[in-house]
């Protein structure tokens, strides 16, 4: 049996065709033009989505995931895949932290989005429906925003449903990434993906507006193993790798507009209570001590001095 064709807004391709367009998405009344490669094998399999700059400036997720679109051959495929590089598009041009600059706001809290709601939630709403639910497989690549360092860990959420969950696990697990976090994030990509059935992952590495080739080769070879474990392409199983799984995600956030002075570093094993930062005043005047809720690791540090109320200071996997 032939795979069925593959269609997103304008663009269609058939069984053995690789199409790439720009497709024009009305967030809240702003033009979006977003990058769309449709890949569909020759031969029949599954479909597999993929999303990257969800958050503008995670380039190592972002060169990989342009990567797999421009070199994926529709002749050595089994099964279709479905790339979006960029969809934060009007963040990717002003490098944009953190957020879509149509309204200030974070795409990956407002997932699976509202067709009635804000430019964003406008923006997020058309991808979930109309790229997202094609899915039989889904993965959002990302990585450190601009102003984070982070060590590279994949994320999946536990649905209660024991056999999505066992799939979304076993994605993460072939991606390639030796730490694994289950955990939600409210209005994340994977989640509500996971929640509309959706076997779903959330990988991240790179960070600080840096894309090394490690980096972009830590996303390619996820999506390649991937590919490979679900049969979309030829050549061996995935070398199985050593993993640790936390269980929780934890993340601490600034009380005040001030200046941030951290002592640790990601990567780092903590205890419960240890001191991993400081947020100052001009003066000095020690504002607020982060204190690590639980014993764990550092997965993500906030590295710039400056900090707003509210912004994200650091994560724990515990
Ligand atoms: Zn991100």
């Amino acid at each position: 049996m032939a795979n069925a064709e593959l269609h997103v807004g304008q663009l269609l391709a058939r069984p053995g065709e690789k199409v790439f367009g720009l497709v024009e998405v009305d967030a809240g009344g702003h033009a979006v033009k977003l990058p769309v490669f449709l890949i569909n094998g020759q031969a029949a399999g599954p479909t597999l989505v993929m999303t990257g700059g969800i958050h503008a400036a995670e380039y190592a997720s972002i060169a990989a995931a342009l990567d797999a679109g421009q070199t994926l051959d529709p002749q050595e495929l089994a099964g279709r895949a479905i790339i979006v590089p960029v969809v934060n598009v009007p963040g990717f041009r002003v490098r944009s932290i953190y957020v879509c600059p149509l309204d200030g706001k974070n795409p990956n809290r407002f997932f699976p989005g509202n067709a009635a709601g804000s430019p964003t939630e406008q923006l997020a709403g058309w991808v979930f429906q109309n790229v997202i639910s094609q899915a039989n497989y889904y993965m959002d690549l990302h990585g450190g925003d601009m102003i984070e360092a982070l060590v590279p860990f994949t994320l999946f959420y536990r649905s209660g449903n024991a056999d999505l969950d066992r799939k979304s696990q076993d994605l993460a697990q072939v991606f390639g990434i030796p730490l694994l976090v289950g955990s939600e994030t409210v209005g994340s990509t994977y989640s509500a993906a996971a929640r509309a059935g959706i076997p779903a992952i959330l990988a991240e590495a790179g960070g600080q507006g840096i894309w090394t080739a490690e980096d972009v080769r830590l996303h390619r070879e996820g999506i390649s193993r991937v590919m490979r474990h679900l049969g979309m392409l030829a050549g061996p199983a995935p070398e199985p790798v050593t993993h640790r799984l936390l269980e929780r995600f934890l993340w601490l956030y600034s009380e005040h507009e001030a200046f941030w002075y951290p002592d640790t570093g990601v990567g780092q094993d903590v205890r419960a209570g240890q001191a991993l930062g400081q947020v100052r005043d001009y003066e000095g005047h020690v504002l607020q001590t982060a204190l690590a809720p639980a014993d764990g690791r550092v997965l993500f540090l906030v590295s710039s001095l400056a900090i707003n109320k509210r912004d994200p200071l650091l994560a724990v996997g515990a």
